[in-house]
């Protein structure tokens, strides 16, 4: 089945209110009073679109705070009922789906520990069927496209087209200034692939520290996604989980006015004939790349041909090592940070190594016409 353009878009959805789409509310409803009070903030300040509060946590070592379960249904209900807002929480199974559906909610999200395993996502998704829910699908613990699409066709496939993809980033091993790291590639090529489904950003995931949430939700701003789901708690340092992310309400909405909102697109003229005009030139420069790749690419398959002659190994790890130190350091003089250098001649040392390893094992020696035409077999 084809997912193309198969998402409800997000201006059909009951709870949008125009970009950003905000999802707010605590890690884990703890109490009556802390869930009624942090969305009665949120609601005041005209900061939550769809309110958010987690009652069955899946922590990563037994000990954490598992959450408050099925009591904290009925306080979310409450805040429903009488805040007129709607209300989110996390589900992990079929149990979760069923008693999420008969308190009433029709907004979940499925969470970054559970997305990462297709038995589980499976089970949930077979327990959505032919509800009328809204399901957010955070993305894999392990930074796998495959596993985030995949989760996200199963919920699809079970008919449900209200869907967003959140990002809230990923596993990362060491230290770094971010929780998990966010890798902002993999939710782009997760939007190449279905194109039409919206995306949100869950910056306090990524971040870890609610100093760091600025920074992120306006990259996410500046990246297009729809919207934020960001945590937000009545009093953080009270938090029984991720407190050091949560912010307070009214922290979130002097957070949530700083920042700059910039439009998809323009029709104005005279923006349309400069960027028509770089866009052309920037289309010469990339087949000008392909065709210098190219080039290179049959001085690949000439050294090919002499190792071969030579009986010598394709890989030659250390003329590798010296190609990418130098052109490390030309890239930077001329303003390209090294990782992307690093990352481009990464890939084109592999396409180097694939080609030659073709014209290694060629039945006949090739001449140098031959060099020059031999398409990959790949
Ligand atoms: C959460 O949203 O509180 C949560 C546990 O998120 P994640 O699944 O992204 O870790
Ligand atoms: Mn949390």
């Amino acid at each position: 089945m084809s997912l193309k353009h198969e998402f409800e878009p997000l201006e059909r959805w009951p709870a949008y209110r125009g970009r950003p789409l905000l999802v707010c509310g605590p890690c884990s409803a703890e109490s009556r009073d802390q869930v009624y009070l942090t969305a009665k903030a949120l609601v005041e300040n005209r900061k939550v679109h769809i309110f958010r509060a987690g009652i069955w946590k899946a922590r990563t070592r037994p000990g954490g705070f598992a959450g408050v379960g099925l009591d904290g249904l009925g306080w979310l209900a409450e805040v429903e009922r009488e805040l007129g807002v709607p209300v989110a929480t996390e589900v992990a199974n079929a149990r979760h789906v069923q008693s999420v559906i008969e308190h009433g909610l029709k907004s979940l999200w499925i969470g970054a520990r559970t997305t990462a395993s297709p038995f589980a996502v499976q089970e949930i998704a077979d327990a959505l069927r032919g509800a009328d829910v809204t399901v957010f699908i955070k993305n894999p613990v392990s930074p796998d496209v495959d596993l985030w699409q995949g989760a996200i066709e199963r919920v699809r496939e079970a008919g449900i087209e209200r869907i967003a993809a959140v990002h809230r980033g990923f596993q990362k091993y060491g230290e770094d200034r971010f929780r998990n790291a966010p890798h902002w590639q993999i939710p782009i090529e997760l939007l190449l692939r279905l194109p039409g489904l919206p995306i949100i950003c869950d910056p306090s995931h990524i971040c870890g520290e609610a100093s760091l949430l600025r920074e992120v939700c306006q990259n996410a701003m500046d990246l297009a996604y729809d919207g934020l789901m960001i945590e937000s708690h009545i009093d953080p340092s009270e938090a029984l989980s991720d407190a050091r992310q949560q912010v307070e309400p009214s922290k979130l909405r002097d957070l949530l006015d700083g920042l700059v909102l910039r439009a998809t697109g323009s029709s104005e003229p005279s923006f349309q004939r400069i960027i028509e005009t770089l866009r052309t030139r920037m289309d010469d420069l990339d087949g000008r790349l392909l065709e210098v790749l190219q080039q290179r690419m049959v001085v690949a398959r000439r050294i090919a041909q002499s190792k071969r002659e030579q009986n010598v190994t394709v890989l030659q790890a250390s003329r590798f090592e010296e190609t990418v130190k130098r052109c490390v350091s030309r890239g930077r003089e001329c303003g390209l940070s090294p990782g992307f250098v690093r990352a481009i001649f990464q890939a084109i040392h592999q396409e180097s190594i694939d080609q030659q390893r073709e014209i290694m094992n060629e039945k006949w020696i090739l001449d140098d016409a031959a060099l020059a035409a031999a398409p990959p077999k790949r």
